[in-house]
């Protein structure tokens, strides 16, 4: 285990805000991200985490989200549905 990640001893860990699609926990000592979506976790990180979430959740995530924006061709018509359809 390499020193790349400074962790803070004193870190009150149960007190972090953190989303709920994955929580902190302790293995050993050390902080251990484990996602909540499946059995993944890691000890490298939250960015490790988020990386993790994007790849493998989060395009089902955005499959079922509602468009944010709303887009409308130059004669107004909205292809809203035309432009989240390009994205699979
Ligand atoms: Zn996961």
């Amino acid at each position: 285990m390499g020193k790349k990640q400074r962790v803070n001893g004193e870190l009150p860990i149960q007190e972090l805000e953190a989303p709920p699609l994955f929580r902190i926990g302790t293995w050993s000592g050390l902080p251990i991200w484990q996602c909540n979506l499946c059995e993944w976790d890691t000890l490298d990180g939250e960015a490790q985490m988020m990386i993790h979430l994007a790849n493998r959740h989060m395009p089902q995530v955005v499959e079922r989200a509602e468009p944010l924006i709303k887009t409308f061709n130059t004669f107004g018509r909205d292809t809203t549905e035309e432009v989240t359809d390009e994205r699979k």
